[in-house]
């Protein structure tokens, strides 16, 4: 696909502060007024959300870990993080998807759950690429999917900056390109639709994370009919 400057982004942001929002916050809500693809995308997105929770688990409890979750959407992963005792920061270039989670936050984050306290998450409305700061895990699902690889290494490149332990990531994998595209290309912005999605090759995303000098740890996969995620924990080499 072809591109100017930053106009992806522009897009992207445009399209989840407004169509995209009414969407993205239908399918990752848990009302009836979906339809069968967007039932389908919920299903393998909560999956996601609980294989990126359970490898963030695996090394340990997270009570007291710093996270930052880039593109954090309406908050899917955010606040059970903050159950879990994370201290999080939730960030979204979208303002429109921080007030969701951020009103999602406050209905759900009781001051205490499971003997754990949870502390509310800090809510920044902030594209990835200006975060700074440092954190033990950076965190960001399916939000590759919004640019190409050749926007997606910068991406990459910068999220492993803010990371001091591990990078938690989750990318559409090339391997399913055909359907998939053809299949949830209406879900995405812009005028071709299917064209503004962008899928990633498993090297690829290994080749940008190596150019930094990190590594992939772990894999899952997650695959529904409409759905396609690869996720990955990725540490220093
Ligand atoms: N990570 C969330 C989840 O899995 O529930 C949301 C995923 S949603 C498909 C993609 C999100 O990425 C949207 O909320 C969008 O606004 C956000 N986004 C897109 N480009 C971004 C960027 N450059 N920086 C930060 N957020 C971005």
């Amino acid at each position: 696909a072809e591109e100017v400057g930053g106009g992806d982004k522009e897009v992207v942001k445009e399209y989840f502060n407004n169509s995209g929002f009414q969407r993205w916050k239908k399918i990752y809500g848990d009302t009836d007024d979906v339809n069968r693809v967007q039932r389908d995308i919920r299903l393998g997105h909560s999956k996601t959300v609980e294989n990126a929770l359970q490898m963030l688990k695996d090394e340990g409890s997270l009570k007291g870990v710093t996270v930052c979750d880039a593109g954090c959407g309406t908050g899917s992963l955010s606040i059970p993080l903050a159950k879990e005792g994370a201290i999080v920061c939730a960030s979204d270039i979208s303002a429109a998807m921080v007030a969701e989670a951020e009103k999602q936050a406050k209905e759900q984050l009781v001051s205490s759950e499971n003997g754990v306290s949870s502390l509310m998450p800090k809510f920044v409305v902030s594209d990835l690429e200006s975060l700074d700061g440092k954190y033990d895990t950076v965190v960001c699902l399916d939000v590759l999917i919004h640019y190409p690889q050749n926007k997606a290494d910068g991406m990459i490149a910068h999220l492993t900056s803010l990371a001091e332990k591990r990078l938690i990531l989750s990318f559409a994998p090339k391997t399913f390109y055909y359907d998939a595209l053809k299949r949830v290309g209406e879900l995405f912005p812009g005028p071709s639709k299917a064209t503004r999605a962008y899928l990633h090759s498993e090297g690829d995303i290994e080749r940008a994370l190596r150019k930094v000098g990190w590594t992939i740890k772990k894999r899952g996969l997650t695959t529904t009919q409409f759905y396609f995620s690869r996720l990955i924990e990725a540490v220093p080499m």
